[in-house]
């Protein structure tokens, strides 16, 4: 029995496991003994029944066992190692495609097989493409599998029979060490309802065989329940610890006359709904405290965000401090700086512009008007938090952001806090509403106001899904929508990652509509043009210079023209939900009807056409992102996938989101009576992971 803790122990401790080996581990971020015990299956297969070859069906996954009773190799497209066995009740083959001489000999014809795999339609009927398998004694050899077989996250070059025999040590070696502390307090295990940690790893890793195979997905498997619980438990730790480490900084209490907001909303031609109301009280009541504001606006799309941040934004400027606004986009951020522009430049307030491609003079004047903080208000993309970039007195940070950036941009921008004696305030703008859920957990360590209405008088867009063999009913409707003197978007979404078929397909669209709509002004935005260039074309349209915009989505977010009541989305079955109900808010923006039209490509796969009816039976944001989360879950919708940043080795909020109010529970409880067990929970759940938290 090992002396040192899991986490000390190499894995070349374990049986097998090499120098090379070690290697391919760590791409898997396993380098400990434990972390092999925490690399947790991400889904089941169940090897403990054999199925009957008459039964299988179509995509299933099935285990089979039969006699072989021919084995060939056949000249196709690809050669190919065909293998067809019985097992009485019907039968079916097996085909490789990579194969060596020697597996055709042992494949040979009246030995049993036993193989799993995915059931498929081959060229001789039903086929299974590589199965796993081994020969075996005869019809009845007993089967060595008794629990369902995991199936683990891997690399190339690690499979699956090799990880599981590794983690199978690991599980023996922890059985006998007292390493695997259960850090869980009996208070909050027993409170509910939770399970010991190694009974958890052991049904996580070894499924009782009785187990259903949806188990996974099922909240009464109790180890996994556990694990989630603790895994969604040390994430809010972390959250609530980053939390009170911010609210340990100082920021400056801005202590506004109010001088330019009265002002302001003395020349703004409309009220502020209740909800706005509301949301710039709790702002302002923040800003005036010396904790730093972290506040999250949420609102549906055209609720008003905008006019909130501008109140925020004179409220820090009336008590002399500078504010930055980011906008993910630079389309986007040019649209903010000619509002703030029309809004501010008549109070007397300099607005400045920074961007990335704001280069030479320009940019070194800029840099030296913040630097004297002869310019009070910033407006750009991620340029504003560069290195060089110097304020005299940065009051508040706005950031304008898609939420699948999220938490990314809190990581730049509590990084610029840090270099600063005071830590500026920090408010931000979610482009649609997030799920509860989602916001119980990656956003936790924020404050939040929520817009719930639209202004007065908004209706709700008519929306209608149209296959693309009606596109000529499609062009006419636009035709209509400008004689009546308002304006369209025609959107070209994405093809395949690839910008630069996207812009193309927006460039043929555009030939195309000013060919069949000769008397109708097209003009064209993508985002490979010169700012210059996008300006200029959007302030055409702005002008109605341009009655319709053909774009790529450059134009999802934040592009504000009233006058807009049509909207063409292309291939809207590519998209997500929050990105079509961002572009779709577009559209909608003053009292007039608007309508969208999302003009698919057929056939629709069932999950597109879920979401396309989702997009056709609501306008309501908040539903919507819930509905989002469900069909795609969390990972997809935070962008975080890729880079590993809030992602779970277990939990599924989505799944588990009925834990979450415990978890906060239990949270709480472990700040106020064992402190001292959070930095444990934190490490062993995020490892270093845990920095983009706390920075
Ligand atoms: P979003 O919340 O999507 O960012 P915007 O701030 O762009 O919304 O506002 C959408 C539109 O509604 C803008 O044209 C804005 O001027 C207008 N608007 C904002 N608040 C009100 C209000 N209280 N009454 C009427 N129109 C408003
Ligand atoms: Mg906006």
């Amino acid at each position: 029995m090992p002396e040192k803790s899991l986490d000390q122990i190499p894995l070349t401790y374990l049986k097998g496991i090499g120098p090379s080996l070690e290697k391919k581990f760590a791409l898997l971020q396993i380098f400990n003994l434990r972390d092999l015990l925490f690399h947790l299956p991400h889904r089941y297969e169940d090897r403990t029944k054999i199925h009957s070859i008459d039964k299988i069906e179509l995509g299933e996954h099935v285990l089979l066992r039969g006699k072989i009773v021919s084995n060939s190799i056949q000249f196709g497209r690809r050669r190919s190692l065909v293998c067809s066995i019985t097992d009485n009740t019907g039968v079916i083959s097996l085909r490789f495609f990579h194969f060596s001489g020697g597996q055709k000999t042992a494949l040979a014809s009246e030995k049993y097989v036993q193989c799993y795999g995915e059931v498929r339609r081959g060229r001789s009927g039903l086929e299974i493409y590589h199965p796993e398998y081994k020969i075996v004694d005869g019809p009845d050899a007993p089967l060595t599998e008794d629990s369902l077989t995991p199936i683990y996250p891997t690399t190339e070059g690690m499979q699956q029979s090799r990880l599981r025999y590794f983690i199978n040590q690991a599980l023996e070696i922890s059985d006998s060490s007292e390493d695997i502390q259960d850090l869980l307090p009996l208070e909050i295990a027993s409170k509910f309802n939770l399970c010991g940690l190694i009974t958890a790893l052991q049904i996580v890793h070894h499924p009782p065989c009785d187990s259903p195979l949806h188990w996974t997905s099922d909240k009464f498997n109790s180890g996994q329940k556990r694990l989630a619980f603790e895994e969604l438990l040390a994430h809010q730790l972390c959250m609530r610890k980053s939390r009170s480490n911010l609210q340990e900084k100082t920021a400056p209490a801005l202590r506004s006359n109010n001088r330019l907001i009265n002002l302001f909303l003395k020349h703004l031609p409309f009220k502020l709904t209740a909800g706005q109301q509301l949301a710039f009280q709790e702002i302002s009541a923040d800003l005036n405290n010396k904790v730093p504001m972290l506040r999250l606006l949420q609102g549906d799309v055209g609720s008003g965000k905008t006019v909130i941040s501008a109140l925020a934004s004179l409220h820090a400027i009336d008590s002399g401090f500078q504010v930055a606004f980011m906008a993910p986009t630079e389309i986007l951020a040019e649209q903010h700086f000619e509002s703030f522009m029309q809004w501010f430049s008549h109070l007397g307030i300099k607005v400045g512009w920074l961007s990335g491609k704001l280069k030479g003079a320009s940019r070194a004047q800029q840099l030296k008007n913040l630097a004297s903080g002869d310019c009070q208000m910033i407006i750009g993309t991620h340029a504003l938090f560069q290195d060089d970039v110097e304020y005299k007195s940065l009051g508040l940070i706005i950031i304008d952001e898609q939420h699948r950036f999220g938490v990314h941009q809190r990581l730049t921008l509590k990084d610029k806090a840090r270099n600063t004696a005071l830590s500026p305030h920090q408010l931000i703008m979610t482009a649609t509403p997030i799920p509860r859920t989602l916001a119980m957990s990656a956003y936790a360590d924020l404050d939040s106001s929520v817009i719930k209405e639209l202004p007065l008088g908004r209706l709700p867009i008519d929306t209608a899904i149209v296959s693309n063999h009606r596109r000529g009913e499609v062009v006419k409707s636009i035709r209509k929508a400008c004689a009546g003197g308002n304006q369209a978007y025609w959107v070209c979404t994405l093809i395949e990652e690839s910008e630069a078929l996207s812009i193309e397909a927006a460039e043929v669209t555009a030939e195309q509509l000013a060919k069949l709509l000769p008397d109708i002004s097209i003009g064209l935005v993508h985002g490979r043009m010169k700012p210059e260039e996008k300006k200029s074309v959007m302030t055409n349209f702005r002008e109605k210079l341009i009655q319709v915009l053909v774009a790529t989505t450059v134009i999802e977010v934040g592009v504000d023209i009233p006058n807009a009541n049509l909207m063409i989305i292309e291939n809207p079955e590519r998209l997500g939900l929050a990105q079509l109900h961002q572009l779709r808010g577009r559209v909608g923006r003053s009292d007039i009807q608007s309508y969208c039209i999302l003009l698919y490509q057929p056939p629709l796969s069932k999950a597109a056409k879920e979401r396309l009816s989702v997009m056709r039976d609501s306008t309501d944001g908040f539903y919507i992102a819930e509905k989002d989360l469900e069909l795609r879950g969390a990972g997809q919708i935070l962008g975080t996938q890729q880079t590993g940043l809030m992602s779970f080795k277990i939990a599924e909020i989505g799944r588990d989101a009925y834990l979450l109010d415990e978890v906060k529970e239990s949270s709480e409880l472990i700040f106020e009576h064992y402190p001292e067990v959070a930095e444990s929970l934190i490490h062993r759940w995020l490892g270093e992971r845990k920095n983009y938290a706390s920075v």
